[in-house]
């Protein structure tokens, strides 16, 4: 016979957990973890988690909310919302890659602006420092000095300034293109964001 052990402690935290996660859902419809392939959310889906689980803590902490928020924001304005899916959240390179279908262009120069923005966030504890300190361990990544593990810190970390915004050229239809994404207002809400929940 198996015994259960779950303690009340867990099983707040699982509750907790889910109530979170459906609030989630409802304000961000794309985080409903459907099947990539087959776009069907598992009969038994209870919540246990979003595709938001898939970003590392330090990003998630410092911005994963802000993010949905102006995705869903574009997408409405767009009037696409519901047709909206991501397909993969990751890190690679040290910076945050948000793979998505049927974006629209607002909605591909948000993900640019906090693929960017994420180099420059701890993405251990999600401390923003606008003088990126990229360590490079088995691969590269913004680690902050408190949760790199390691002594050798300053000699293999490099330095270079956060932009207040960034230009983005491309062709379309044979004519060359350029826009320009600020960075410096949404940076200007991570660092108070932060500073607010440690007391700065
Ligand atoms: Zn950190």
């Amino acid at each position: 016979m198996v015994v259960s052990k779950i303690s009340n402690e867990y099983k707040d935290w699982i509750k907790d957990k889910v109530d979170e996660n459906k609030a989630l859902c409802e304000k961000y419809p794309f985080l409903y973890p459907r099947n990539v392939f087959t776009d069907i959310l598992p009969d038994d889906y209870d919540y246990s988690y979003t595709w938001l689980d898939e970003m590392p803590d330090g990003w998630r902490v410092a911005f994963g909310e802000r993010m949905c928020s102006e995705i869903r924001d574009a997408l409405a304005r767009a009037d696409c919302l519901r047709d909206y899916r991501i397909y993969q959240i990751k890190e690679k390179f040290g910076e945050l890659r948000w793979y998505s279908n049927y974006e629209t262009d607002e909605v591909g120069d948000i993900i640019t602006k906090y693929s960017y923005i994420s180099g420059f966030i701890c993405i251990v504890c999600g401390k923003p420092y606008p003088n990126a300190r990229m360590v490079n361990t088995a691969w590269i990544s913004p680690y902050c000095k408190e949760c790199y593990n390691g002594s050798d810190y300053d000699s293999i970390s490099s330095k270079n300034d956060i932009s207040n915004s960034i230009t983005i050229s491309g062709y379309r239809n044979g004519q060359r293109t350029e826009r320009h994404i600020d960075i410096k207002n949404t940076w200007d809400f991570i660092v108070s964001d932060y500073n607010k929940l440690h007391g700065g």
